[in-house]
């Protein structure tokens, strides 16, 4: 273990639902693959012992890929389990025996992010947070105002070094490739900028509905729960200036510069819509106008960006389930086939995280036995059926040993927020769509704009 490798891993929410679904099979992944061999200390509050963590981890790892009976018994080797409320000085007193002698323990808050704040406080009154990390779940904060509050509170205890604020999004293979692809080819950067790219959309589309989150979504909405974070996360990565180094902070540096670039989002440059039947899902308000959709325009008011439209919809029951950025390309400036009317959106870049994992590059080339005419094709860039390493897994190995280049930064937050804080809420009106199709015909309508230059 390397000196400054986490030498404890305590998570916060061991019996919650993200600790089920994600937590157990990404500790099960790292101690399998030789990344974790430190104490593991699971906290909550359900009044457990220690064998009832245990069968909680066991039927974890059951539903989620399969236990894996050597990782398991050394995982049981390393599991302790404390109980007792987040607000209660005497569980930390606990959790400080139950760490012994670890010099540099990783605090995991997998927990409902109104007791952040508490757990970071108390963490450091009970002497839990000396040389400690933290990390913190998603989300950070409602708004702008209440991320800085928490990034104050969190400063107060922590460095920004030993911060980890998680956006699981970013640790997703396909989205790391979209920085190697950029950086890593000689061909991109020439075509990368306002003179080549007409628009770039982005899409985030489930076929599914908030599936009994109801209570959950209604605190969050689209906007909240995947523009501010995830897909700002991707434009950042879309739209940086290369890095100087490829240290953590080479990258959240340009990644920072970018999104004060953007623009605050004006209401007219956003459709909010919910989905028929939203107001009937378990948990949520009758007269609800909590967004399950939403369209934004955003502008990159930089040299290399000035008038591209960067162009997001995401939303719950549309017509498939898909995750993709496409980037046009302008049309070529000379009409070469003069029989052929020159479709120029055949000439994109296309990245595509869900279902499928792929770079394609969309192209023209001539079609065969014909005189003057063109088919359109897609050479496929990069194709990975799987993404082996769970992305909670390589989250948690990365802050174990301190690199953030994963995390987010506090002026990375901030900077997200401030661009969506204008169209929180019921800053804009909301329309209706039918399930299964594509949000409201509003929303068509600021897409569609992105076709202007
Ligand atoms: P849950 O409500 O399922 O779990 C919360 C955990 O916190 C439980 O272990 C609960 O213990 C514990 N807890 C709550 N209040 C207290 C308290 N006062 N004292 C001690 N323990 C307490 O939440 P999730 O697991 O769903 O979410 C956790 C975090 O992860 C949130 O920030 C969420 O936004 C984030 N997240 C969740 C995802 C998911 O798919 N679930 C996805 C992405 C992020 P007990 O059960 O004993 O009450």
């Amino acid at each position: 273990m390397s000196a400054t490798q986490s030498d404890a891993l305590v998570f916060f929410g061991a019996s919650g639902d993200l600790a089920y679904k994600k937590v157990f099979p990404a500790i099960q992944h790292l101690i399998k693959n030789g990344h974790l061999d430190a104490p593991i200390v699971g906290v909550a509050k359900s009044g457990w012992s220690l064998s009832q963590l245990v069968s909680r981890a066991r039927d974890s790892l059951a539903t989620h890929g399969g236990v894996d009976e050597k990782a398991f018994a050394k995982l049981l080797e390393r599991l302790r389990y404390v109980d007792g409320d987040y607000n209660d000085p005497a569980t930390f007193a606990q959790l400080k025996q139950a760490i012994g002698s670890a010099k540099r323990p990783l605090h995991y808050l997998a927990i409902p992010p109104s007791l952040f704040g508490a757990v970071a406080r108390h963490l450091a009154e009970s002497g839990c947070a000396q040389d400690a990390r933290i990390v913190v779940e998603k989300p950070f904060g409602r708004d702008g105002a209440s991320a800085h509050e928490l990034n104050r509170i969190l400063l107060e205890r922590f460095d920004e070094s030993r911060i980890f604020r998680i956006d699981h999004y970013v640790g997703k293979e396909p989205v790391l490739n979209i920085l190697c692809f950029r950086f890593a080819n000689r061909f991109i950067e020439p075509i990368w900028n306002r003179d080549c790219v007409e628009s770039v959309r982005i899409t985030m589309a489930e076929s599914f509905g908030v599936e009994g989150r109801g209570g959950f979504y209604e605190e969050a909405g689209a906007i909240r729960d995947v523009v501010q974070n995830h897909l700002l996360q991707v434009v950042a990565m879309l739209a940086m200036e290369p890095p100087g180094s490829n240290s953590p902070d080479g990258v959240r540096d340009e990644k920072v510069k970018v999104l004060h670039a953007i623009r605050p989002i004006e209401r007219e440059d956003v459709v909010r819509g919910q989905y028929h039947g939203y107001r009937a899902e378990h948990g949520v308000a009758a007269d609800s106008t909590v967004e399950t959709f939403a369209a934004v325009r955003l502008e990159v008011d930089s040299w290399r960006w000035a008038g591209v439209p960067f162009l997001i919809r995401a939303g719950k029951r549309l017509a498939k389930t898909i995750t993709e950025v496409v980037v046009q390309f302008h049309s070529p400036p000379q009409r070469f086939f003069a029989t052929q009317p020159l479709d120029h959106s055949h000439n994109y870049m296309r990245f595509q995280f869900n279902p499928e994992e792929l770079i394609a590059m969309g192209a023209v080339v001539r079609k065969e036995g014909a005189e003057d005419e063109i088919r359109p094709v897609e050479l496929i860039a990069s194709h990975q059926p799987v993404d082996e390493v769970p992305p909670y897994a390589r989250l948690l190995q990365a802050a174990m040993a301190g690199d953030s280049s994963l995390f987010s930064r506090a002026d990375i937050v901030e900077a997200q927020w401030k661009i969506v804080d204008p169209v929180l809420g019921d800053a804009s009106p909301i329309h209706f769509y039918d399930p299964g199709g594509w949000g409201p015909p509003e929303a068509e309508y600021l897409l569609g704009k992105g076709d202007r230059k």
